[in-house]
C-alpha cells in the first residue's frame, strides 16, 4: 500500500470517534460503534450516506452536494409510511454530528442474498427479456407492450447481489428458492411488489411514476413476515421515477435525477467514450447543480416537505 494516496479525497469514508469503519459499498460508508469495551458491537450499524453518485457503473469524481441527505432522509419517510406493511432496521437517527441527516443508526442484519426487484412499468434490463420472450422473470406478459408500458400488475424480478465491480444479473424465481427457501422467497415476493404498489400509490398522488425498484430485507425471526426492510427504499438511487405529466409509453422516458448526467456524458461536451473503460471526467458546475436539484425536487414532491441541509 505504499502508493496509497495520503490524502482522502472528499467522498472517502469520514473517520468517526467511537465508531469502526467495517464495509464502504458504491454509495454507503457502514460502521459499527464501538462498545462500552472499545470493540464494535455486532448487532447495529450506522449507515451513512455519501454524496457519491455512479453512472454507467463508475463512481464519478465530483460528489452531489446533499444527495447523501436527501436519500437518508427520503427513505426515513419511506419506512413511516410503509410501517403497517413491514418492520424496518431503523433503531435512531441520533447520530455523530459529522454525518448528521445523512446517516441512521440501523439493527445490523444477515441480509438476504437476493436483491429485490419489482416492475410496475417494463424498461431496461425487463424490457430487454419481454422482448426475448415475452416473459419476465418467468412471468408471461400481454402482447404489444413498449418501453415504458404500465404493466397488469408488479412483477418480482429479482436479480443476484454481485460482487463489487460486477454486474448484477437476473435472478430466476427458483434460484431465489434455492437459495432462501420457499416460504421467505415467497414473502419476500410478496413484500417487494407490496411496497412498489404502495409506493404507486403515494407517488401518483404527487405526479411521479416508480417504474421500477430495488429492495433488500434482512432476516428476523421475531418479525412477522420473518423479514425486515434494510437498506435504503423508494429512493432516486434504487428506484426509477417518472414525471407523470410526461409519461408516453413507446420511447425511453425521460427520469428524474440521473438524465443530465448521463446526457452529458453521453455528449462530445464531456469529451468522453463511454467504451473506452476509463473513468469519466469531473462534472462541470451546472450539470452538477441541476442534478442536485432534482434530488431534492424528488424528495420535496414526494414527502411534501421543504428540504433543508
Ligand atoms: P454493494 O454493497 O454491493 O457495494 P451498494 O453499492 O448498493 O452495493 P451501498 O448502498 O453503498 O451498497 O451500501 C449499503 C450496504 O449495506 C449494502 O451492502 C447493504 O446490503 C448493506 N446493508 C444495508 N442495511 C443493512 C443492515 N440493516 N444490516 C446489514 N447490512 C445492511
Ligand atoms: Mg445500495
Amino acid at each position: 500500500m505504499a502508493d496509497a494516496p495520503t490524502v482522502p479525497t472528499p467522498s472517502a469514508a469520514p473517520e468517526l470517534p467511537g465508531y469502526a469503519h467495517v464495509y464502504s459499498g458504491k454509495v454507503r460508508d457502514l460502521y459499527a460503534p464501538l462498545g462500552p469495551d472499545g470493540t464494535p458491537r455486532e448487532d447495529r450499524l450506522l449507515l451513512v450516506a455519501s454524496d457519491r453518485l455512479s453512472a454507467f457503473d463508475f463512481i464519478l469524481e465530483t460528489p452531489v452536494p446533499d444527495k447523501g441527505a436527501v436519500l437518508t432522509q427520503l427513505s426515513l419517510w419511506w419506512f413511516e409510511q410503509l410501517e403497517d406493511l413491514v418492520p424496518n432496521h431503523v433503531v435512531s437517527t441520533d447520530v455523530p454530528e459529522e454525518v448528521a441527516g445523512r446517516a441512521v443508526l440501523v439493527r445490523r442484519l444477515e441480509m438476504l442474498p437476493v436483491e429485490c426487484v419489482a416492475r410496475a412499468y417494463l424498461t431496461g434490463g425487463g424490457l430487454r427479456e419481454y422482448r426475448a420472450d415475452g416473459r419476465v422473470s418467468g412471468v408471461a406478459l400481454p402482447n404489444g407492450l413498449v418501453d415504458g408500458s404500465r404493466l397488469p400488475e408488479p412483477v418480482f424480478t429479482p436479480s443476484t447481489k454481485a460482487p463489487k465491480g460486477e454486474h448484477d444479473q437476473p435472478m430466476p424465481y427458483e434460484d431465489v428458492v434455492a437459495a432462501v427457501g420457499e416460504a421467505t422467497a415467497a414473502r419476500a415476493r410478496d413484500l417487494t411488489t407490496r411496497i412498489l404498489s404502495r409506493g404507486n400509490e403515494i407517488a401518483a398522488a404527487r405526479g411521479i411514476l416508480i417504474a421500477d425498484t430495488k429492495v433488500e430485507f434482512g432476516l428476523d425471526d421475531d418479525a412477522p413476515d420473518g423479514l425486515v426492510l434494510a437498506d435504503e427504499v423508494l429512493t432516486p438511487d434504487s428506484s426509477r421515477f417518472w414525471p407523470a405529466d410526461q409519461w408516453e409509453p413507446g420511447h425511453t422516458q425521460p427520469s428524474f435525477d440521473k438524465e443530465f448526467v448521463r446526457e452529458w456524458l453521453l455528449s462530445p461536451a464531456s469529451g468522453w467514450d463511454k467504451e473506452s473503460g476509463e473513468a469519466p471526467p469531473p462534472m462541470p458546475d451546472d450539470v452538477l447543480e441541476r442534478t442536485r436539484a432534482k434530488y431534492v425536487e424528488a424528495y420535496e414532491r414526494l414527502t411534501g416537505r421543504t428540504f433543508t441541509a
